[in-house]
């Protein structure tokens, strides 16, 4: 049997476990994947390169459409260029995490990085899953799945921390608290859940127990169509 196209949606703060989960599962039911806080970190790495003013929302509204930033929606090795350089190590240091937050709250920013999404996920074949903060509510209203994943701040300053390897585990803390508090509160397209997303609470569970959890959420989507 021919197996139907789904488009899904996983949004939430930082350390949920959004990227390692939509990655895994993408990779398992052969779906595309596409992570777009690593373009909203890609435009603002091009933006620090430029030497823009990041306090001044109208200097980077000026120049929002002049990079131009391709995904490569590979799960098994997802790639992210900018103007034809890989970024996918500069986009990941604390002076761009640190930054992204301003420059992502910009409304020419959102518009022009929002399109390109909808433009990736329309173009997939056998369909997608997207992660980021707004997927679900403004980037792909109409996606046959929305996933909002959540977790305790505890859980998500230590998933951080291990990643960053020996990182003093209270500022890990303070700072992915700031960002989500910068990420919530901006006037266009904030993180948010939306009204139609199932929420799963990852604070006690694997990683592997959330995969399967998303896993068996899609097929029984699939299996609907
Ligand atoms: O997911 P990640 O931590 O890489 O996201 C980096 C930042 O990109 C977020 O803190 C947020 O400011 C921005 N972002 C966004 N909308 C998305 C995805 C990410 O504003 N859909």
């Amino acid at each position: 049997m021919e197996r139907a196209t789904v488009i899904v949606a996983i949004d939430g703060p930082s350390g949920t476990g959004k990227s390692s989960t939509s990655k895994a599962v993408a990779a398992q039911l052969g779906l595309s994947y596409l992570d777009t806080g690593a373009q909203y970190r890609a435009i603002t790495w091009w933006m620090v390169n430029n030497g823009i003013d990041i306090e001044d929302p109208s200097a980077i509204a000026a120049v929002a459409g002049k990079p131009e930033i391709v995904s490569g929606t590979d799960p098994s090795a997802p790639t992210i260029t900018v103007d034809g350089t890989d970024v996918a190590g500069p986009i990941r240091t604390q002076e761009v995490t640190s930054k992204v937050s301003a420059v992502s709250a910009v409304p020419e920013v959102r518009a022009r990085i929002t399109e390109l999404q909808r433009s990736i996920a329309s173009g997939s074949e056998n369909g997608i899953v997207v992660e980021g903060r707004d997927i679900g509510t403004t980037v792909l209203p109409d996606a046959d799945l929305k996933i909002f994943l959540t977790a305790s701040p505890e859980a998500r300053a230590a998933r951080r921390n291990n990643e960053l390897k020996g990182a003093d585990v209270h500022a890990t803390r303070e700072a992915l608290l700031k960002r989500d508090a910068a990420d919530s509160s901006r006037k266009a397209s904030p993180l948010a859940k939306a009204d139609d997303a199932v929420e799963v609470d990852t604070s006690d569970l694997t990683l592997q127990q959330v995969i399967e959890c998303v896993v068996t959420l899609i097929e029984e989507k699939r299996a609907a169509k």
